[in-house]
């Protein structure tokens, strides 16, 4: 058998799918705000590279300039010539003077051994003693130097020749890399590291680079083995991105919240409609008032009045069919049964001492005349009877046919005068019924009647039985009449 499904299952599938489809569309939506995020976080920081190269390149050119003045200077020329090293070296220290962040001027031979130097011999490092041939070319490569107990440097050297071409030795320029640490400190934004390494890897300026995963752009230094290297670490969640997950989360509770409430009131309304519909069918059941349905959705109303509908038309078909069950189909008087179901309601009246009498008819020689005039006339004559019976008994009374020419009376509130007067009434009126016949009908009405509940546990068979013996009597005195049942001896019993 197919197993019912379940309709709390059934909305909780449907909010999860909700959930499923808000949290893939945030993901999509945070996933593209971090791709453009970071497609941004790269160009600002290819700006921050380019810009530092240009001062790191500016600052470069500058000292290489500074250089090839010092190197074409007729007086270094005539000193390199003719001069002293006492007048070699006073001309290195006066132009070292005038240079910021120049560590030292030194004067070299052909060879690049030292002539001269700005420092006194005691401060010079010792790296300064390496021979170095100088460079014939403008562009200078600088020369990185960071021995232990010196500033970190670099040196551009340069050749300086006589007027005639002839080489006269070289002069060497050591710088301070701070002037290039100021460069990169300048234009380095916050969170975001700048380095320069040369070809072997070290830093040669800034200092140490974010670890873990972040962003980096490179930028070669022309005319140098060095490259500037910035990073910017990865941000995961921006800002914005966390607002939007943020406001995804707060959109996706709303929905869930005003979703889950309006399942749930569509659940319980639509179980009241089906308690409602059990109710109606249950009231029908057990022939009570059927209320009817008011469904809570306009969707149901067609359904709930045709359930209406069905219930009133099913009421109205048992209360016609209780109807005919209880109803003589040829006289239209109630029949034997519903004499059976008011009885009790005429005892009850008795045992509260209202007198009740029940009379038993039986139309005198009736055989007679169905055989002399036909059925039909027989049926006439019960027809008339009952006729007569519907115009003298009162709402409180009742008046039945029990079978063939056999009809019962219960008459309440009567003494037994009265009785036979209602008796003479009903036969006098009978008389007159079958006269407008207008045919020679011999025949008339016989009564036995006996009173309900003056004995305790009398029962409707004992009190037919009281009233039968009395109609007997009836018929044994000659018919069309009333004999009253006389109480003897042994019928308490039964
Ligand atoms: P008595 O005076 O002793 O009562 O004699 P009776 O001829 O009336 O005898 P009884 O009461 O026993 O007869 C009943 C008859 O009623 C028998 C049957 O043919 C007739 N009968 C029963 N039901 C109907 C009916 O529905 N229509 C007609 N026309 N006759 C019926
Ligand atoms: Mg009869």
């Amino acid at each position: 058998m197919h197993a019912p499904a379940s309709l709390r299952r059934h909305f909780l599938w449907l909010l999860l799918g909700v959930v499923a489809v808000f949290a893939s569309g945030i993901a999509l939506s945070i996933w593209f705000s971090l791709r453009a995020g970071g497609q941004e976080q790269q160009r600002f920081l290819r700006l921050e590279a380019v810009q530092t190269r240009a001062g790191v390149v500016r600052l470069l050119e500058h000292y290489r300039l500074v250089l090839d003045k010092a190197a074409h200077d007729p007086e270094l020329v005539r000193l390199m010539r003719a001069g002293t090293a006492e007048e070699r070296r006073a001309w290195a220290v006066s132009r070292q003077r005038l240079l910021p962040d120049v560590l030292d001027i030194a004067l070299l031979d052909s060879r690049g051994r030292v002539l001269a130097d700005a420092l006194p011999p005691d401060a010079r490092p010792r790296s300064r003693q390496i021979a170095r041939r100088p460079t014939a070319s403008t562009a200078v490569r600088p020369v990185l130097r960071r021995e232990k107990n010196e500033p970190g440097h670099f040196d551009l050297a340069a050749q300086v020749r006589a007027p005639g071409g002839g080489d006269l030795g070289g002069v060497r320029l050591s710088v301070q890399l701070a002037a290039f640490q100021r460069v990169i400190d300048d234009s380095i934004r916050p969170g975001h590291t700048l380095v320069i390494r040369d070809a072997a890897g070290d830093i040669v300026v800034g200092r140490a680079e974010i670890a873990g995963r972040s962003g980096a752009v490179r930028q070669a230094i022309p005319d140098s083995d060095w490259t500037l290297v910035a990073r910017s670490p990865l941000q995961f969640f921006s800002l914005g991105g966390q607002q939007q997950v943020l406001a995804g989360l707060a959109t996706l509770g709303l929905v869930l919240l005003l979703l889950a409430a309006s399942l749930f009131r569509v659940r319980r309304a639509m179980l009241n409609d089906i308690v409602s519909t059990r109710d109606a069918l249950t009231a029908l059941a057990h022939d009570d008032p059927v209320p009817s349905i008011m469904p809570h959705y306009v969707e149901f109303e067609a359904a709930a009045q045709d359930i209406n509908q069905i219930a009133l038309h099913l009421q109205e078909q048992r209360s016609r069919l209780e109807r005919l069950s209880l109803t003589d189909p040829l006289t239209g008087l109630p029949n034997r049964r519903a004499f059976e179901t008011r009885f009790p309601q005429a005892q009850g009246l008795a045992e509260r001492q209202h007198p009740v009498a029940l009379i038993l008819l039986d139309i005198d020689h009736f055989k007679e005349v169905n055989d002399r005039h036909g059925h039909g006339v027989g049926d006439q004559v019960l027809l008339a009877l009952a006729q007569s019976l519907k115009d003298l008994t009162r709402r409180a009374d009742l008046a039945a046919r029990l079978a063939g020419d056999e009809f019962v009376v219960l008459l309440s509130d009567l003494d037994a005068d009265g009785v036979g007067a209602w008796y003479q009434r009903l036969a006098d009126r009978f008389r007159s019924e079958l006269s407008l016949f207008g045919l020679d009908l011999h025949t008339g009405l016989s009564a036995g009647q006996t009173w309900l509940g003056g004995r305790a546990g009398d029962s409707i068979d004992n009190a037919l039985m009281r009233a039968d013996h009395a109609l007997y009597e009836a018929k044994a005195q000659g018919r069309g009449r009333l004999i009253q049942h006389v109480e003897q001896h042994g019928d308490s019993a039964g």
